[in-house]
């Protein structure tokens, strides 16, 4: 089965002793992107090794299993947990022999034309272990006429579209690309004498990187033993700068695309008290994803904030669980609420998103259960009325609940006093920059591809 959402941490590690402990930590810090499976591969520049399993970054590796990837250079790559396909065989790296010797990718984004490009390499004979769409291109690699990788890596990205982030890992070389959109972010740090490129800045605060920039939309980098970094610009660049990752996905202490994403979390807050202000006795985030809007929209308003909700650290995400029943069961296991607070009060309840409206179901529940006078949900982002095919897991449509409902079909579904979301055009000011520079196709259903 094809996999259609492969959103992911990714990171690469160049001339740094001890490449795979940095690669290691670095996905530690971006945990918060899959927690599905994890790997490394390491190079000594005779021989490439790869260790990767499903769960988490600290149950995948330990001191022993670092030793053995030795080297100065290393990819890594968490994977996010998708529907269906739970093989070993869908963690990355992606390691594989070919005539120019071995090398291992790692992928974080999401190709379109993935299965186009699979059947047509099946025909040809092509076999394939995992539903990745990132095989494709071990293939592609392996069958371009080009002498020189840098070159085949070239022609195999030109064969593809979507959104992506890879890092590959020869022998003695590493090569990163970034898509021409730039869908997913990807930045570049310097650690030492070498380089660190990872999906998040969050990686480089961890090992001690010191942000560089990002890489440019549709430019490929090359990390040469004694050399500068080289950097081809690939394709002609037009920035579709993924603008879920500022409202949920990325790590507040972030730099996302150059811009904080704690800040910008913080404008959305602010304007949505301004957009969608309501008369109440405290503001109450719904943690973590809600933390940052929830302050931003009591600063503006100046209703007080309170912790009003807390979060049970030891419960995964619960987006993730397929079946319905359990989804419900887990929010309350995760959340709950501080009862002498909210009882008898008027609460602005602040998330960043309503993608199935599970979670504000229940927290509204949640909160009427605690005595809530008054239960009043602000959304920091326009309704999710349309998949993501970029690389942020979202639902097919029929389970998008803004795909079908009006905001005060989906208030009476919740249950709230009152259901307000941020407007688009706030949003993109919030994040800064050329509007045009972002993907917002889940919140207009305006694909760029
Ligand atoms: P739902 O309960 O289906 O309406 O999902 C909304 C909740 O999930 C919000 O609290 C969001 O912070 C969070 N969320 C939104 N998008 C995602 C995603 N792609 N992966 C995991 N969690 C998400």
């Amino acid at each position: 089965m094809h996999d259609l959402n492969e959103k992911c941490a990714v990171v690469g590690v160049f001339g740094v002793p001890s490449a795979s402990k940095i690669a290691y930590f670095s996905l530690f810090a971006m945990q918060h992107r899959g927690q599905e499976a994890s790997g490394i591969s390491s190079s000594n520049g005779k021989k490439i090794f790869t260790i990767k399993d499903r769960g988490l970054v600290t149950r995948v590796f330990n001191e022993e299993k670092l030793e053995k990837l030795s080297g100065t250079m290393a990819v890594g790559h968490n994977r996010y947990s998708t529907a269906g396909e739970d093989s070993i065989l869908d963690a990355q790296p992606v390691f594989a022999r070919y005539d120019l010797g071995e090398m291992s990718i790692v992928h974080n984004g999401n190709l379109t034309n993935a299965k186009e490009v699979r059947d047509a390499l099946i025909k040809s004979g092509a076999i394939f272990q995992s539903s990745m769409d990132t095989e494709n291109l071990i293939h592609l690699i392996s069958r371009s006429e080009k002498a020189r990788l840098k070159d085949r890596i070239i022609d195999a990205v030109k064969k593809v579209t979507g959104a992506y982030c890879f890092i590959f890992l020869s022998r003695t070389k590493m090569f990163a690309v970034r898509d021409p959109h730039g869908f997913r972010p990807l930045s570049i740090g310097k650690l030492g004498k070498g380089w660190v490129v990872a999906s998040e800045t969050c990686a480089f605060d961890l090992v001690g990187a010191k942000f560089v920039r990002d890489v440019n939309p549709g430019e490929m980098l090359i990390f040469e033993e004694g050399k500068e970094p080289q950097s081809i610009q690939v394709f002609e660049p037009t920035p579709k700068k993924c603008i879920f990752e500022y409202v949920y996905f990325a790590r507040p202490d972030s730099l996302l695309f150059g811009k904080s994403a704690y800040a910008a979390r913080i404008e959305m807050g602010k304007a949505l008290a301004r957009e969608m202000p309501v008369d109440a006795d405290m503001v109450i985030p719904v943690p973590d994803s809600g933390v940052p809007a929830a302050l931003g929209y009591s600063k503006e308003s100046g209703i007080p904030f309170e912790l009003g909700i807390i979060r049970n650290h030891y419960v995964g995400r619960t987006f993730i669980e397929p079946a319905q029943e359990i989804r419900d069961l887990k929010v309350k296991m995760k959340l709950s609420p501080i009862k002498e607070l909210i009882d008898g009060k008027k609460i602005v309840v602040i998330d960043d998103s309503i993608v199935r409206g599970t979670t504000s179901k229940q927290i509204v529940r949640i909160m009427r259960n605690a005595g809530a006078a008054e239960v009043h949900m602000r959304i920091s982002s326009p309704p999710t009325s349309d998949p993501c095919y970029y690389g942020i897991d979202t639902p097919d449509k029929s389970h998008l609940i803004s795909a079908s409902k009006s905001v005060e079909e989906v208030r009476k579904f919740i249950g709230a006093d009152s259901l307000a979301y941020l407007s688009i055009d706030a949003l993109l000011k919030s994040c800064g920059g050329e509007e045009e520079s972002y993907c917002r196709a889940c919140f207009d259903g305006k694909y760029v591809i």
